[in-house]
């Protein structure tokens, strides 16, 4: 699934990153409901901020540039995160808002089309700035202050399923090029040693997923054969 991302400048952020890159995207419930949220963002009253604001409906914010400083995580209190290096977090890290109030449960239960999007942008972050997929380096707010925000993004937050759902995407993309690059070589040396009778029924499949039980029994067949 793509989203569009909407621009809107907020006067809360700071210029640059002092040379720090991006190592960790860190995600927030908001406390009130959408547009009011992305109002208060933007006004420099709120002395606050985020990268990026996600409606329940699937809309993305941005607000501040990635390679500038959104105010998200600055306040620390007994952080529990392992790459918290002493200095503020907001310069080595994205904040991702996530529209979710007291009203509709506001403990981090995301609407189905607010996960794909959000899904999505981590999808863009992560390619783009090379963060691993862990818990070291997707975080919530409460990992930076556990004693204020021990609900930022909330219990329910769909953390496992982010992961696995992001590790998939991964996986995915290196079995592709994984196929283009030695999937038709390999057919052709089988064939070669008489160990594949008709590569050519295989060819349009190159781009399917296998089934790893699947993936082993061929192997098993192949070792047999070669023995
Ligand atoms: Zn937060």
């Amino acid at each position: 699934m793509n989203f569009k991302i909407q621009w809107k400048q907020t006067p809360n952020y700071t210029k640059g990153r002092k040379g720090k890159k991006p190592v960790a995207i860190v995600s927030h419930q908001t406390a009130g409901q959408c547009p009011g949220s992305l109002t208060w963002l933007c006004n420099p009253k709120a002395q606050s901020s985020a990268h990026y604001l996600i409606y329940r409906d699937s809309t993305i914010y941005q607000l501040v540039k990635d390679e500038d400083t959104s105010w998200h995580a600055g306040i620390v209190n007994k952080p529990t995160w392992s790459l918290y290096d002493g200095s503020n977090p907001n310069f080595y890290t994205i904040g991702i808002e996530h529209e979710c109030y007291p009203a509709v449960g506001g403990d981090g239960n995301l609407t189905e089309i607010q996960y794909q999007a959000s899904l999505w942008l981590h999808k863009q972050l992560i390619d783009k700035y090379n963060i691993p997929i862990d818990r070291d380096h997707l975080i919530g707010h409460y990992q930076i202050d556990s004693k204020n925000r021990p609900n930022c993004p909330g219990k329910v937050f769909p953390w496992d399923r982010l992961i696995s759902d992001l590790r998939e995407g991964v996986i995915i993309n290196m079995i592709e090029d994984w196929q283009k690059k030695l999937g038709i070589d390999a057919s052709n040396k089988l064939t070669e040693l008489g160990l594949l009778n008709d590569p050519e029924q295989y060819k349009d499949k190159m781009g399917e997923k296998v089934d790893n039980w699947l993936f082993f029994e061929m192997l098993k067949r192949i070792a047999v054969k070669i023995k």
